[in-house]
């Protein structure tokens, strides 16, 4: 990469760069109901998503991830709000643009792009042109906006990403990080492996690259772990969910709690992750969690990705996927 790179900055300054973690989880209890687009909420309440950035930021996240999780226009047009990219995809960028440049020090704001949701031909019914045009309409309006870099999350196919990358290449000069979700038997819902994931995704050009998401922390310690066996220089993403959720009620549940989420912060990093940050189920206290363990030295976490306290990950089967992918897309926004 020749372009200016704060990332890899922010990353050399920091050693280990603490993400945030859920927007979606919190959104819920500020009274999001299930299946409202967390995209509307930019426009409609942008204090609560400024909220949510300022807790990170003083949990210590140092990099936040905008409220655009399902800012495509794919996404959007579920909820009749295909015409609102550019205003909603804007907003969510201004929204932690501003909480980020508040802070009494730096934080970056990354562009979140979620999965389209649809597969691409000959699977669906989705070209990979339209679905690169859709892409770069969001990444674009993310740029006017304000974000720092763009970062394609949860995702499964492999061609996804790279029309998601190309699209953000074609609207902007901003680098690009991007995740995959391991939840199906340690591969995408697609059948990508670490060790694939890494090898194409180290093609694009991507400032990061990792995981996301899933069955929680020793799904995705693996997942780096074979990452970083497989690819020693490139800079890892963990970004892993709080524990396995379930439903209590109709309330879904989360069984990680933070001091758990610290350990696996420690973990992570020990096998070779430079991002560390939670996806669904996790809150500030994650976070705040996560920053006293990574200032711990490294290497202080203990043998072994497993460790007492979370059950080892299900084998993961198509349909609980597809459920799972549905509810991070819903919840996480
Ligand atoms: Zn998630």
């Amino acid at each position: 990469m020749t372009q200016p790179n704060p990332l890899q900055d922010l990353v050399a300054e920091q050693g280990v760069l603490l993400l945030d973690g859920a927007m979606g989880t919190l959104l819920m209890e500020m009274g999001l109901t299930s299946g409202d687009p967390p995209e509307d909420w930019n426009v409609r309440y942008p204090e609560r998503i400024e909220e949510v950035h300022r807790r990170y930021v003083d949990a210590g996240s140092r990099l936040i991830l905008t409220n655009s999780f399902g800012g495509s226009r794919f996404r959007l047009k579920l909820h009749r709000l295909d015409n609102r990219v550019t205003e909603l995809n804007r907003a969510a960028a201004g929204i932690a643009r501003r909480a980020a440049d508040a802070a009494p020090h730096k934080v970056l704001v990354a562009g979140s792009i979620g999965p389209t949701g649809e597969l691409l031909e000959p699977l669906g019914a989705m070209s990979f042109d339209e679905a690169k045009a859709a892409f770069a309409e969001q990444a674009a309006a993310l740029a006017e906006g304000g974000v720092d870099l763009l970062w394609v999350e949860t995702m499964s196919d492999l061609e996804e990403v790279r029309a998601a990358v190309e699209g953000a290449r074609e609207a902007t000069d901003l680098p690009v990080a991007a995740t995959m979700t391991f939840d199906t038997n340690r591969h995408t819902m697609m059948g990508v492996s670490p060790e694939q994931a890494v090898q194409a995704l180290g093609k694009m050009g991507l400032v990061a690259l990792g995981a996301n998401c899933g069955n929680g922390p020793d799904e995705i310690e693996e997942v780096i772990a074979r990452m970083r066996a497989q690819n020693p220089d490139v800079l890892l993403i963990a970004k892993a969910n709080a524990g396995i959720p379930h439903f209590t009620g109709d309330e879904l549940v989360y069984d990680g709690t933070p001091a758990l989420m610290g350990e696996y912060a420690r973990h992570v990093r020990d096998l070779g992750a430079n991002l560390v940050g939670g996806c669904c189920g996790n809150t500030p206290d994650h976070i705040a969690r996560m920053a006293e363990a990574l200032a711990q030295p490294a290497g202080s976490a203990g043998a072994g990705p497993v460790r007492a306290g979370f059950k080892p990950a299900p084998t993961g089967t198509a349909s609980s996927t597809a459920s799972r992918q549905r509810r991070h897309r819903r919840r996480e926004g």
